[in-house]
């Protein structure tokens, strides 16, 4: 062998030692999850599409996330396509709905629905094609769900510790959309691990257009160098369908657009694209991977590396002394104006999170009983309805005050979410209310070793909750640019149960 040919081996061996995902070290690393909504069940050419990208990343030592829908799944296994399922299982799997575009999508079917109802609609719609993905798969959990389109919903979200019971649930949410985000980075809300609205972190290079791919690398290599600068690291988000590889025209837009539902029997399959349009995106995409499996400390990660790379430390750690005290003077501080998620040290705490451990606190004081820190969060969905009116700054005895509260942590208890009303006897008292009524009550034990036991609290400070502001506003395009739903679709409950879990968005952190 030539001196060229062993040099050739070694860098190829270093390019494929090159670290995947050791998540002590995220901080440091700019991450890229590359996805794949693999759903097009119709044209079989997807098939091998599908196959040949997750062997040509498998090649190059990448892991990806493939989110496959249920009927694709079951199209696999009606065709004996076992290599393309061993080809995707090299990577992490994921869920992108049973059926995709067929009529009613999860936007239309929730648009109506309250929580309770919506996440069990969800689950009766959905849960059956998650339970094929991972059979077909042979997977034991899924590692991440995104809704088809535009088809988003809060109660979808909710539904995911539900799917698949005796699985752990799926812990994240990976997809692209604008209706809820915050500051283009990772976030948790409704009790997942998100990674959407990532705006300027989402890049893809336009696959069938050969002047696209310099320009293509030159972005991505942008975003890298700005998260390195500006964040010591962070998340780049690139999606592709294997279909895009072989169409010319989605596979649903053929069939279901704008509220069209033709039944099974009259399904088209999309025009096809020629074989050398194909194969030369397969050549402009191995380049458009390579420039980026070259870029210095970037990596690929997968959805399933997510929850590794940003743990809840509150959930794990629980609120130390320190913290309580300053939830509790940010909450007095922001009283007028707003509530809002905070962040102290590695911890992110949500309005949910901030009422969970004073709720505790307080009522743990007013039962006579010793604080003991860390103060422990389970971790709490939003509301399901609008609050009450708030009060007129009316003042309430302290024992009235104490039973409130012990009904208050009852209700988190059991329910394991922040209630739409506390009751002050027969008053209805708003939960944001209620929340800056406990930090008064706890700063009182705090400053000066006793609850207001004579002065009791005051209620009626009218807060704002702050983190509704990253929830879409509701105009026609947000749900109905989407193709497959009727133009001008428009869905004003999920967006208000949307802003109502707004009570659990914060910030994902990386691990330190
Ligand atoms: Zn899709």
């Amino acid at each position: 062998m030539r001196l060229e040919v062993h040099l050739f081996v070694l860098i190829g061996l270093l390019l494929l030692m090159k670290p995947c995902c050791s998540p002590g070290a995220a901080a440091a690393y700019v991450n890229v999850i590359l996805w794949f909504d693999t759903e097009d069940y119709l044209l079989p050419a997807d098939d091998d599409a599908a196959k040949r990208l997750a062997e040509m990343l498998t090649a190059r030592g990448i892991r990806a996330t493939f989110k496959v829908v249920g009927e694709k799944a079951r199209v696999l296994e009606r065709r004996g396509r076992r290599d393309v399922i061993a080809a995707l299982d090299k990577h992490a799997i994921g869920y992108h709905s049973n059926l995709h575009s067929v009529h009613p999508t999860p936007s239309e079917y929730l648009a109506d629905c309250g929580w309770l109802d919506g996440v069990a609609e969800f689950v009766r719609r959905e849960g059956g094609g998650a339970a094929d993905v991972r059979r077909i798969f042979s997977v034991p959990a899924l590692v991440c769900y995104g809704q088809p389109g535009s088809s988003w919903a809060p109660q979808a979200i909710g539904a995911l510790k539900d799917i698949g019971i005796g699985t752990g649930g799926i812990p994240c949410y990976v997809d692209e959309g604008e209706h809820v985000g915050l500051d283009q980075k990772p976030f948790w809300y409704v009790g997942a691990l998100n990674v959407y609205h990532m705006g300027e972190n989402c890049t893809r290079m336009e696959l069938h257009d050969p002047a696209d791919l310099e320009p293509a690398k030159q972005r991505v290599s942008a975003i890298a160098e700005r998260l390195g600068r500006e964040e010591g690291g962070g998340m780049i988000s690139i999606f592709y369908h294997p279909c895009e590889w072989v169409h010319r025209e989605f596979w649903d837009a053929v069939n279901f657009s704008r509220g069209a539902n033709p039944p099974r029997e009259q399904w088209q399959v999309p025009p096809q694209r020629t074989p050398e349009e194909t194969e030369a995106a397969f050549q402009r995409f191995g380049q458009y991977i390579d420039h980026i499996r070259s870029m210095h400390k970037v990596r690929f990660v997968t959805a399933g590396d997510l929850p590794e790379i940003y743990p809840d430390a509150v959930r794990n750690e629980g609120a130390s002394e320190a913290d309580l005290a300053a939830i509790t003077a940010r909450l007095l501080a922001g009283a007028g104006s707003g509530i809002d998620f905070q962040v102290l040290g590695h911890r992110a705490y949500s309005v949910a999170d901030q009422f969970e451990v004073l709720t505790r606190a307080v009522a743990t004081l007013s039962a006579g009983e010793k604080l003991k820190f860390p103060v422990q969060t389970k971790g709490l969905l939003g509301p399901d309805s609008s609050p009450p009116p708030p009060g007129q700054g009316t003042r309430l005895a302290w024992p009235a005050f104490r039973d409130t509260t012990r009904d208050a942590l009852d209700f988190i208890e059991t329910q394991r979410q922040v209630p739409s009303r506390v009751f002050a006897g027969a008053d209805a008292v708003a939960p944001a209310d209620f929340l800056i009524a406990l930090a008064a009550a706890y700063d009182s034990y705090r400053s000066n070793a006793r609850l207001p036991l004579g002065e009791g609290v005051t209620l009626g400070n009218k807060p704002e909750v702050l983190p509704e502001r990253h929830i879409a506003a509701d105009t026609p395009k947000l749900f109905g640019d989407w193709i497959i739903h009727k133009e001008g679709f428009r869905a004003p409950r999920i967006l208000e149960q949307a802003r109502l879990q707004a009570w659990t968005l914060k910030p994902a952190l990386v691990r330190q």
